[in-house]
């Protein structure tokens, strides 16, 4: 189960997330910064073996591919975690307001 959230910036820049680490049945996510393309996403970052939920398999990892420009090397993850999240608009670089929850997946 993962919670997309919707999150705007001051300079106009909006976007869906799921703020930080997260995942749905068979994959981890988490919310990375793209420097390439200045873009934010939820990036897979490990899969499962597809089993029942309750004996979740064992996870790979996968290393982070951005799904805009197919590249990871410029992928750094999104700070929302800790004393000081910032959650840094990913274009110009202030913090991102968070506006609300826009689904349950599943
Ligand atoms: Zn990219
Ligand atoms: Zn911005």
């Amino acid at each position: 189960m993962a919670i997309l959230y919707k999150f705007t910036c001051s300079c106009g820049y909006q976007t869906n997330a799921c703020d930080g680490k997260d995942g749905c049945f068979f994959v981890d996510t988490l919310t990375m910064t793209c420097g390439r393309c200045k873009e934010l996403h939820d990036v897979t970052v490990r899969t499962y073996e597809r089993t029942p939920l309750e004996t979740r398999g064992k996870g790979t990892d996968v290393a982070p591919i951005c799904p805009s420009c197919g590249s990871g090397d410029q992928l750094t993850r999104w700070k929302t975690e800790g004393w000081f999240r910032v959650r840094p608009c990913p274009k110009c670089g202030k913090r991102m307001s968070k506006v609300g929850m826009l689904a349950l997946i599943d």
